[in-house]
């Protein structure tokens, strides 16, 4: 019911680390478990150029959870950014890919209030203290973005291609947060298997 992890226990609603650590965003949908078969697909869409996949991971996306999206009132898809350099070397952000896709398809507009701060370290070897000092003020608030809107949207879904330990996740919704968005929620391609 949170990050949207599949449970072994049917009676449980949250995993072990939603139980210990809350997190401030409302709900995320993940339609694949981060499985050999979808770190082989992830890489080569995010890696080799293969953005046609996109499409496909849409429409499962939008198959599993777009009526969901539709009840809780999603106004606007945000997609999580990359740094320019990653931009530069990819020559694209998959996350707006996959947002500029799903804000086609479910006639919600796909917005980019969210840029990315300063380059961070890969997050390996490092401790939980270390890992968030890596990734403070790696996300800012596009304000542009916002005052170019004639009204902000109250309740958005961020779009990313993973779910890992959910901090990317967590801190861009502190940021939507703090900005005057009330609710975040959030889908995504794949999810770690926890
Ligand atoms: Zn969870």
């Amino acid at each position: 019911m949170c990050c949207g992890r599949e449970l072994t226990d049917e009676q449980q609603e949250y995993c072990v680390q939603c139980r210990l650590h809350p997190m401030s965003f409302q709900r995320n949908f993940a339609v694949w478990e981060y499985d050999k078969w979808m770190k082989k697909s992830i890489a080569d869409f995010k890696y080799n150029g293969r953005k046609e996949y996109a499409e496909f991971y849409i429409r499962h996306m939008v198959q599993l959870f777009g009526t969901y999206l539709l009840r809780y009132g999603i106004e606007a898809f945000v997609p999580v950014p990359i740094s320019d350099k990653r931009r530069r070397g990819r020559g694209y952000n998959q996350a707006e890919l996959l947002a500029d896709g799903l804000a086609k398809r479910m006639g919600i507009p796909s917005v980019r209030l969210l840029n990315r701060g300063r380059d961070t370290l890969p997050q390996n070897g490092l401790s939980p203290e270390e890992r968030k000092r890596n990734l403070k003020d790696s996300f800012l608030w596009n304000e542009a973005e916002a005052k170019s809107m004639t009204r902000l949207p109250q309740t958005v879904a961020l779009v990313d291609d993973i779910f890992t330990t959910g901090t990317t996740m967590e801190l861009c919704t502190k940021v939507l947060q703090a900005n005057g968005i009330l609710s975040v929620y959030g889908i995504c391609i794949s999810i770690g298997i926890g």
